[in-house]
């Protein structure tokens, strides 16, 4: 197959949910589909518990599976599909949104009762900022929920889209009778039977026919002409040129746990996702079919044996092939580097390949070469860009508890912080470390892995910080940025890769400080224009 149909034939994308709201299924009966598993249950669930903040033991094997489900790649109608792994875990959350950066396109799963929630308006915020195109899809429909009118109006308003329905549900919960597809323009009745593969639709092309009221009743007929005369009224007519630039979000409902309603999102899906999408790098835009090869590290997993400190980088390719054995430039270490085993990610194995294309993420072993965000081309220097650190949420001074392997606890804290457990940052005025995470469960997991791969211990001091935000070097002579600096002398810092930092310990005295210094630019994440 030509390298041109490769790139064509690829679908990589990230399922985003708030937890529960049923990623896990959904990915699951996905799966199916492609022949990829054969039965249900066998995509394991990433859910990282709670009660995971007392257990060492099951941190360490909840990150095993989420190893398992970093990519999950099946064949489905000749279209390549890679799934992308997104923790719906709050204290994982920056792990999604850089996976957010090697997506070409969402789908978002949103509760039917619950609607829109917390995490999905986070990590929804970040996909409407990259022009991600995004597909909804509204689950549970076999329990009670929210009005499906209502339900639209509040994506739209929560997340700021522009929806419009490409099928509509009748009835709803117990009353609920199936789902007439507007793209396909056919009825697909709910039969409640999650083991059947195929579902047998009813085409109308019109739902004014009035056979509709002999196949889903008088009254059901009637509502659903209704509604879709509604639909018709309010919303716009699906454009999928609209939907691949971020304007228009389709809508589909469905139960994922009933497997119903799946078929239609998958094969809408395949039908308009795009393929892999042009990157920026700092130097230049790269698109898909440039014949040299280039992609970036968006994820490093530590492996599960301690013994070996092994890791697996994985890597987004962005144009031309990845092939073994081959050298690639590590734009950061300015070193060739061949890969004699890459990874390949097929269902939820892995398996040893010999070539990659474009929106495919290969499995690279490293032992300690490569940090997230590193470039890897064929020569040229190229530095994408996108993967910004946020402003983490919990900050606390890392000391060291043994003073015999200080050597072995900064190596431990470095190879970390590349693989993005959490950032560092070094006090200017007294040069002591500061560990700053998403959630508090990563204190421990650092702690943990420090002791067991590294030998080393470290202990916590708490560190009021309210924001890290990044400061604007671009006015550093101004007299202004000079008194900020000197000022705040004991709030600053520098991040991993050099960058000053301002660590503010209170919302107001971040206000205070935007007041006083007008001129001094902050920024919640590392990356500015
Ligand atoms: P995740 O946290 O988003 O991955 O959610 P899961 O896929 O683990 O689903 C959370 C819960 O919702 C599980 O108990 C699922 O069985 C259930 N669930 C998922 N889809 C449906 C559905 O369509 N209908 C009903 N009634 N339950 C569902």
């Amino acid at each position: 197959m030509s390298f041109e149909k490769e790139i064509q034939k690829r679908r990589t994308f990230g399922i985003i949910s708030h937890p529960d709201a049923g990623k896990t299924t959904l990915t699951e009966k996905l799966l199916l589909f492609g022949g990829a598993i054969q039965e249900a249950g066998a995509v394991k669930n990433n859910k990282i518990k709670k009660s995971a903040t007392s257990d060492f033991m099951e941190i360490e094997r909840q990150r095993g599976i989420s190893v398992a489900t970093s990519v999950l790649a099946f064949i489905y109608k000749d279209k390549k599909i890679n799934i992308l792994d997104t923790p719906g875990h709050k204290d994982f959350a920056e792990d999604t949104f850089r996976t957010l950066t090697a997506v070409d396109s969402v789908i978002v799963v949103i509760d039917v009762a619950k609607g829109v929630e917390e995490q999905t308006e986070k990590l929804v915020e970040v996909c409407r900022m990259r022009k991600i195109p995004i597909i909804v899809f509204i689950n549970k429909l076999d329990r009670e929920g929210k009005d499906a009118f209502d339900l639209l109006d509040e994506v739209e308003q929560k997340l700021g889209l522009s929806v419009t329905p490409l099928s509509f549900p009748i009835g709803m919960g117990y009353d609920f009778k199936g789902i007439y597809n507007i793209y396909e323009k056919n009825i697909n009745l709910f039969s409640g039977d999650s083991k059947k593969n195929i579902e047998e639709t009813i085409a109308f092309d019109d739902v004014q026919n009035s056979e509709l009221e002999n196949v889903i009743g008088e009254k059901a007929a009637q509502t659903l002409r209704d509604d879709l005369e509604l639909v018709n009224g309010v919303y716009p007519e699906f454009s999928k040129e609209k939907y691949l630039s971020s304007e228009q979000q389709p809508v589909f409902f469905g139960s994922a746990l009933n497997n119903f309603g799946v078929r239609e999102l998958l094969d809408c899906f395949i039908e308009i996702a795009p393929s892999p999408r042009p990157k920026k790098a700092e130097e230049r835009e790269v698109i898909a079919n440039e014949k040299q090869f280039s992609g970036f590290v968006f994820k490093i997993h530590a492996n599960m044996d301690p013994k070996h400190r092994d890791r697996l980088a994985f890597i987004k390719i962005v144009s031309g092939t990845f092939e073994r054995n081959k050298p690639y430039l590590h734009v950061r270490n300015k070193k060739k580097l061949k890969f004699s085993s890459p990874n390949a990610f097929f269902a939820e194995k892995k398996e040893i390949v010999d070539i990659s294309y474009p929106g495919d993420i290969v499995g690279l072993h490293d032992t300690g070469h490569f940090k997230i965000g590193d470039t890897l081309t064929e020569g040229e220097e190229l530095h994408y860009k996108g993967i910004p650190s946020f402003s983490p949420e919990h900050f606390r001074y890392i000391n060291n508890a043994d003073p015999m392997k200080s050597k072995p606890l900064h190596k431990g804290i470095d190879q970390l912080m590349d693989e993005g457990v959490a950032q560092l940052f070094t006090l200017e005025m007294n040069g002591r470390k500061i560990i700053g995470t998403v959630g508090a469960l990563q204190f421990e997991v650092i702690q943990y892995r420090l002791e067991h791969e590294y030998g080393a211990k470290c202990t916590y001091e708490n560190f009021p910080v309210f924001k890290a935000c990044w400061v604007d070097p671009s006015d550093k002579n101004n007299d202004e940025f000079k008194e900020f600096k000197r000022v705040k002398q004991k709030f600053l810092a520098k991040d991993k890769s050099g960058k000053l930092v301002f660590l503010a310990d209170s919302q107001f005295s971040l206000q205070m400080t935007q007041q006083k210094y007008p001129s001094v630019k902050l920024h919640f994440t590392s990356e500015f224009e």
